[in-house]
Formats: structure tokens, C-alpha cells, sequence
């Protein structure tokens, strides 16, 4: 598709007039009788008669078309999305374009969406080329954008203002450029929504000498006002998945809200009940019984130390919470993950005396750029569940080595394990696994969602592994190079 760049050498720009504009036509099918109309009234020349011919034998085939354009998306977009949509769109952008070809007698006619923002071209359908050249045109027509093609802004300009372009292709510039098909004149008609250009109509009767008569200039405006028609349509189907999509993300993510809504109900009336329980048993106790001076003391310890849980629990969500909403910057350091990993494993070994631990670390793994406290944080998280959930003791293995660019560490018990279906919720906040050995096991449900933060939060990934009831494997990366 080429245009003159000359004014001076267009022959002639058509404005396009607003046939919605006449409330007797104002819907498709009666723009349609109306171009129907417009070609019955072909009746003087030669060329008017076999245009006259050819329109009747086309009015029946532009009636089925404006049929399918009302109805057949809604079955297909039904099912399929804008997928659908965009093949139901070609294939009436398909019979615009034979039945124009048809029509005008001429040699090729091509239809190309044109994005209202970026000005780039989309292939809708076309006729007259050979297969290769089809296939060509439908591949690579979304490189170009209208100007690419036209050359010339005052050119989309005139598009813009819905004049029809009559272009020589014999002048200057696209005398010189690949012209296989020898193109005389290009016709370039605008396909206008709401004033806004929204797709071109092309045609021509390559090396042939033809000027196009005012019928065969009204049977292309009807036909770009069927284009309209489509493309509209793709648009606002565009639109509604669009829609439909960020309707189903909200929905997503509010179903996830309502998981940790749910599950922090649990965890408050469960977790946070027993500890409140407790201090209040013992703190009766204190206030209804005679108490002796040591049997005050060991209840006071224990009053203290679930104050001290339930303080912990608080400033987990706290914490949590400051850094999802992204109060929390990391402190970063020149971090040995190494001497790390064993100041922690060490001070959880020396209480817990049930468990062994192997220690398989990479000793050449570089410093990294981390925060010391946060990783101190996940090394604590993941090394003590690995010590909370195999309550009847075990071996705990703890690896590092380095894989491409990250560090790779790994944690593995010997424990309860985890249910395939919950290896990814365990991240999700609060969320705790019900099962009878972990039923006395306290918790929040809030450390595993800690230590993705603080990983992600370094750009690395943490996952887990596990073998039900024989005992799980939490892994975590963190890049080398940040
Ligand atoms: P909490 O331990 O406070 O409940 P976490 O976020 O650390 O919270 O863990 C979430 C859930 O994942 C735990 O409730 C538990 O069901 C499961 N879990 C975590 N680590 C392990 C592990 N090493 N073995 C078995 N289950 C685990």
C-alpha cells in the first residue's frame, strides 16, 4: 500500500460523510440498503452497468455479512475470548474484502486496523495476492505503523480527516520503491470510528488505467463503514476481556484476602486463645488460691512467658505487615553466609538435644550483599520449624553451595512433612497445615510468609520439598552479584 507524497499529484481527496448521521440509516443493515440504494442508481456508463450487475449479486452476500457481523461474535466470544473475536473479525473483514474485489472488478483490496495510539498497522484481511505474498503481508504488516507506509504526516493527516486518497504510484516517491504487482494508482480510504482513525481500505487495479466513478466511490465508503463496524467490534470485545481479566484478578485477589482473613481468624481464636487461656488459668489461680511464695514465682514465670509468645506472635504480624506495604528497606551488608548459618544452627543445636546436625556447607561461597539481620531472620525460621516439626527428634541437614550466579542453601528434617496440596500455601500468611501430628505444635502461620519477603526482598526464591510424613526440604537462593 503506497501513497503519493505530492499534494499536487492527488487527484482526488472524497470527504467521507456521517451516513449514521441520517436517522433513516443509521444501522448497519440500513447503511447497507443505502449503498445498495446508491448502486442502483448506476446507470449511464458502460462501467456503471457492470458495476450495477456486480452490486446485485453482491447485496444478498452484503446482507449475510451484516447478519454474521450482529451475531456470530456473541457465540464465538461466548466461548473463546478476544482469540475468538480477532478470527471473527478477519473473517468478515475477509468477505468485506471479496465482496469488494467482487464489486469493483479490481485486483486487490486490503483492510488493516490501525492502532489509535501508536499509529501501528494490523492485518485484517486481504485479496488478490498470491499465497506467499499473503502470508507475507499478514506477518509482517504489525511492523510498520501508517506513516511508515504513507511516508508523509500531512498524508495520515488527510486520513485523519477521512478523505479517500487517490495515489500515482508511478510519481516520486514510490516510483522507486518495490512495486511488484506494477500499482498505477492506489486507492486509500479511512475507516473512521467517533472521528478517530481506526483502520485504512485499500485497493487497486494494478497497471490498468482506472478512474473510479462516484458509485464505485460510495460502494467503498459503504464498505469502510462496514470495516468500521468490525473493528468496533474487536474493540469493544478487546475491551470487555480486558475487563473480564482485571475482573478475575480483583476476584483472585480477593479470594486470597479471604484465605488470610479465614486463616487469621483460626490462628486468632486457636493460637492466641490457648496462650490468653493460659495466662488467665494462671493468674486466677494466683488471685482465688493460697498460693505458696515458690508456687507464685512458677506461675509468674509462666504468665511471663506466654506474655513473651504472644508478644512475639504480635510483632510477627507487625513486622509482616510493615513489610509487605513496603516500610521495610533492607540494611544490606557484606554478609558470610557461612559463619551465618553456623552462629544459628549452633545457638538452636545447644536446645535442642534430640536433634543431630550436619553441617555440608560450601566454605568458598563470597561474601554477600544482604541484610544480616533479615537473613539471620529466615536462617532462623527455616532451621527452627526444622527442629519444631519433627517433635520426636531426628537429623537435620543443613547445605550450602554455590549454583551459577546464587548461593543455594537448603534445610532438611526428618519430620512431620508437609501435604503435597499445601507446599505453596504454607507461604501464604497465617495459613497452618491442620493434621493430627501438628495439632499441638503452636505457630501463627507467619514465619514461612517472613521468609519469602525477606528472599524476594533480596531478588532470590524460596520453595519447599517434602516426602509426607517422612520429612521436608525448604531451599532458598539468593543472587551472588546484586
Ligand atoms: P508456624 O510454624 O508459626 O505455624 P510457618 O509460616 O513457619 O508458621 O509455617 C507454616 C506452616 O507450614 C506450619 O504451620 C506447618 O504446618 C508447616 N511447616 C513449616 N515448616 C515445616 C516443616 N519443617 N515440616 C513440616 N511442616 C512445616
Amino acid at each position: 500500500m503506497f501513497l503519493d507524497h505530492e499534494k499536487k499529484t492527488r487527484p482526488l481527496h472524497l470527504q467521507i460523510d456521517n451516513l449514521s448521521q441520517d436517522p433513516s440509516i443509521s444501522t448497519p443493515v440500513a447503511q447497507i440498503a443505502h449503498a445498495a440504494l446508491v448502486s442502483a442508481e448506476v446507470r449511464t456508463h458502460d462501467a456503471q452497468m457492470l458495476l450495477e450487475k456486480r452490486s446485485r449479486d453482491a447485496i444478498d452476500a452484503l446482507l449475510a455479512m451484516a447478519e454474521a457481523l450482529m451475531y456470530i461474535p456473541r457465540h464465538i466470544s461466548h466461548e473463546d475470548d478476544s482469540a475468538g473475536e480477532t478470527f471473527v473479525a478477519s473473517m468478515i473483514g475477509q468477505r468485506i474484502v471479496d465482496i469488494t474485489h467482487t464489486i469493483l472488478g479490481c485486483q486487490r483490496v486490503g483492510i488493516m486496523a490501525v492502532d489509535s495510539e501508536t499509529e501501528y498497522l494490523r492485518p485484517i484481511a486481504v485479496v488478490g495476492l498470491s499465497p506467499e505474498a499473503e502470508a507475507s503481508w499478514f506477518a509482517n504488516i504489525a511492523r510498520f505503523s501508517l506513516l511508515d507506509i504513507l511516508l508523509d504526516h500531512n498524508l495520515v493527516k488527510l486520513l485523519q480527516a477521512k478523505e479517500v486518497l487517490l495515489v500515482d504510484m508511478t510519481r516520486p516517491p514510490f516510483q522507486g520503491s518495490s512495486n511488484p504487482y506494477n500499482i498505477r494508482v492506489m486507492l486509500v480510504a479511512p475507516i473512521c470510528v467517533h472521528h478517530q482513525l481506526v483502520g485504512v481500505l485499500y485497493s487497486d487495479y494494478g497497471s490498468e488505467e482506472h478512474i473510479y466513478t462516484e458509485d464505485e466511490l460510495s460502494v467503498i465508503k459503504t464498505m469502510t463503514k462496514l470495516a468500521t463496524l468490525v473493528i468496533e467490534r474487536e474493540q469493544a470485545e478487546a475491551e470487555r476481556s480486558r475487563a473480564l481479566f482485571a475482573l478475575q484478578q480483583a476476584n483472585e485477589q480477593l479470594s486470597r484476602v479471604n484465605k488470610v482473613q479465614s486463616n487469621f481468624v483460626s490462628v486468632v481464636s486457636h493460637e492466641f486463645r490457648t496462650i490468653l487461656t493460659s495466662i488467665q488459668g494462671f493468674s486466677e489461680l494466683m488471685r482465688d488460691e493460697v498460693c505458696s511464695l515458690e508456687e507464685v514465682k512458677e506461675y509468674a514465670i509462666d504468665i511471663h512467658s506466654n506474655a513473651l509468645l504472644l508478644n512475639e506472635m504480635i510483632s510477627e504480624m507487625l513486622d509482616l505487615e510493615r513489610m509487605k506495604s513496603g516500610q521495610v528497606l533492607l540494611k544490606r551488608d557484606q554478609v558470610d553466609l557461612t559463619s551465618l548459618l553456623t552462629r544459628v544452627i549452633n545457638s538452636i543445636a545447644a536446645v535442642t538435644p534430640r536433634h543431630t546436625f550436619h553441617l555440608l556447607l560450601d566454605e568458598n561461597i563470597p561474601t554477600l550483599s544482604a541484610d544480616r539481620d533479615r537473613l539471620i531472620q529466615v536462617l532462623t525460621n527455616l532451621i527452627g520449624n526444622a527442629v519444631k516439626y519433627s517433635p520426636a527428634g531426628g537429623e537435620i541437614f543443613v547445605r550450602s553451595r554455590i549454583e551459577g550466579n546464587a548461593v543455594h542453601v537448603s534445610v532438611q528434617d526428618q519430620g512431620i512433612g508437609i501435604p503435597a496440596h499445601a507446599l505453596e500455601q504454607i507461604f501464604v500468611p497465617y495459613y497452618r497445615v491442620e493434621s493430627e501430628s501438628s495439632r499441638y505444635i503452636t505457630g501463627t502461620g507467619l514465619g514461612l510468609s517472613i521468609v519469602r519477603q525477606i528472599i524476594e526482598m533480596h531478588s532470590g526464591r524460596v520453595w519447599a520439598e517434602s516426602t509426607h510424613e517422612q520429612g521436608t526440604t525448604f531451599h532458598f537462593t539468593l543472587p551472588l552479584v546484586i
